[in-house]
């Protein structure tokens, strides 16, 4: 049972991060101003211009009451509702979680001029008035947790304080995969007897400060996006490798997304002819597809060009830390659990069912497909762990156009976005060479659709350049997949000069 209460100042984000939290949590939400406004059928300012603030402060206790034993939910509490002991008294219990979003006067400033003035609020000199006097009873409330910062980063925060009992195993072979507490890991890592490296951004490092503090670790901070995947930050890692006398029995530890898992799996394959790997997705798309299976690589030139086959030896998914992801970074996740249920029938029918859901994820949809992704990627990898065979291939279903597209639009177009254009293009490359089912082909361009809107525009003029660098050409012949219905692929070798980009 999970009864969470938000309090902190009128402007503090109460409602805003409650909304979000319930949704993330899957529970309910409650605003007992708006309750009390309901029931009264008055606005809290007519409240207190009829009755005055002492009658409403009854209002407000008496359906607290009425409210406070209700379960598995997120209330946000008027600022003024813990002045009353009894309230105060009642959300501190061991049972619930009290939450005080504690904002600095100045932003509390800026905010309440932005939207309005509130009952207590009439002018703005009273915020501080108001500040001084509240402060010192919110600091009693359990939890006091960084309000200046975005919702998202506040909801984290949250989640950090309370209770995740959750551990799953997902596999084993051809590495470990599980999901679980993330402090429970860094518990368990910190007794290992080699010294552990970080890659991480500074983003992420502040976003997993909320769970553990990082400072027990050395920790290499490289900046956002493609760029880090380059021999340049390659270079400055192994210098600090060597400054610092990490040897073949440290830790690299990549925390982050696609590009952390990349650049770390190579560092950590070539330093000293290698050293041990342990990684901790951040993004969907890493925990889905990039951080698993034993594939690295840095930008040369082309997407992927240098880059070693090295197995982490755990790779560890803490899904709450998706909650400060953006919908575009949602969206890449999405391309390649699209892609990855496309390989089994019965994947490919629990999708079509979680489509609104897996564009819109709450926590309860991540606990279910990073196991169904992953376990799925896994279990082809094992079966070809060095793509020698050509069952890996299969992974790759999409990525022949979609690297080219994103290498094309100069790594402007995200490797998520262009996948999803590069398995519409492979799509047509397959109804154009007569592979694909017409009823399938008809609900992939329905089901697409529905996602058209979150993809851009792209250059095709340059598509054939980066096709020509692709990892799996043989002299001119291109092996692809292509797909015939969801679980059914027939392989095909296209010539180069005549590959249909459409
Ligand atoms: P990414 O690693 O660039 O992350 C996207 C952005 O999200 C970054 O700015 C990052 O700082 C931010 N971010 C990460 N976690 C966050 C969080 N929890 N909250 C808020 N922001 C967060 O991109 P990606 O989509 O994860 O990965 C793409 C890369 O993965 C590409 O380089 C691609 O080639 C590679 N990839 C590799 C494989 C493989 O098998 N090795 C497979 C697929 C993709």
């Amino acid at each position: 049972m999970k009864r969470i209460f938000l309090c902190g100042m009128t402007g503090c984000g109460k409602t805003t991060v409650g909304k979000k939290l319930a949704k993330f949590l899957s529970l309910k939400f409650y605003d007992l101003d708006e309750i009390i406004e309901r029931r009264k059928k008055m606005k809290i300012e007519e409240i207190f211009k009829k009755y005055g603030e002492r009658k409403f402060r009854e209002i407000e206790y008496e359906i607290f009451n009425e409210i406070k034993e209700r379960k598995n939910c997120v209330i946000s509490l008027g600022g003024g509702a813990v002045l009353n002991k009894n309230i105060l008294d009642f959300i501190n219990k061991n049972e619930n979680y009290a939450f005080y979003l504690d904002v600095t006067l100045e932003e509390l400033k800026k905010r309440i001029k932005r939207s309005f003035l509130r009952p207590v609020l009439k002018k703005l000199d009273d915020v501080e008035i108001l500040y001084n006097k509240r402060k010192k009873i919110y600091e009693r409330i359990k939890f006091k947790i960084d309000g200046n910062k975005s919702p998202e980063e506040i909801i984290l925060q949250i989640l950090s304080k309370i209770d995740f009992k959750y551990y799953k195993r997902i596999c084993e072979k051809p590495h470990k995969f599980y999901i679980g507490n993330i402090k429970e890991f860094f518990e368990e890592i910190k007794k290992e007897d080699s010294r552990i490296f970080i890659i991480t951004h500074e983003k992420i490092k502040n976003l997993i400060s909320h769970f553990y503090d990082l400072s027990r670790f050395e920790t290499i901070i490289v900046p956002e996006g493609e760029r880090a995947k380059s021999f340049k930050y390659a270079q400055k890692i192994f210098k600090i490798l060597l400054d610092k006398k990490a040897d073949r029995n440290s830790v690299i530890l990549g925390i982050g997304g696609g590009v952390i898992g990349d650049l770390s799996g190579f560092i950590s394959s070539v330093y000293m002819r290698g050293m041990r790997l342990f990684l901790v997705p951040t993004t969907i798309l890493s925990a889905v597809d990039a951080h698993l299976g034993g594939k690295n690589a840095v930008n040369f030139i082309a997407k992927n060009i240098i880059g070693t086959f090295k197995f982490p030896e755990i790779v560890f998914c803490d899904p709450r830390i998706f909650v400060t992801l953006k919908k575009e970074h949602i969206i890449d996740g999405f391309a390649e659990i699209f892609k990855t249920a496309l390989f089994d029938e019965k994947i490919y029918k629990k999708f079509k069912k979680d489509f609104d859901k897996l564009t819109n994820p709450d926590l309860k949809t991540y606990l279910k497909w990073v196991p169904i992704t992953g376990r799925m990627k896994l279990k082809i990898v094992e079966k070809d762990p060095f793509e020698i065979k050509g069952e890996r291939m299969l992974l790759n279903l999409g990525h022949t156009v979609g690297h080219a597209i994103e290498a094309g639009s100069g790594y402007k177009i995200s490797h998520g976005k262009s996948v999803l254009l590069g398995l519409k293009k492979e799509i047509e490359i397959s109804k154009n060479m007569g592979i694909i089912d017409k009823e399938f082909y008809k609900e992939f361009k329905k089901i697409f659709k529905r996602i058209e809107k979150f993809i851009p525009d792209h250059e095709k003029n340059n598509l054939k350049k980066f096709i020509f660098m692709d990892k799996k050409k043989k002299e001119n012949l291109i092996k692809i997949f292509l797909i015939k219905r969801p679980g059914e692929f027939e392989f095909k070798k296209i010539d180069l000069k005549n590959f249909p980009l459409l």
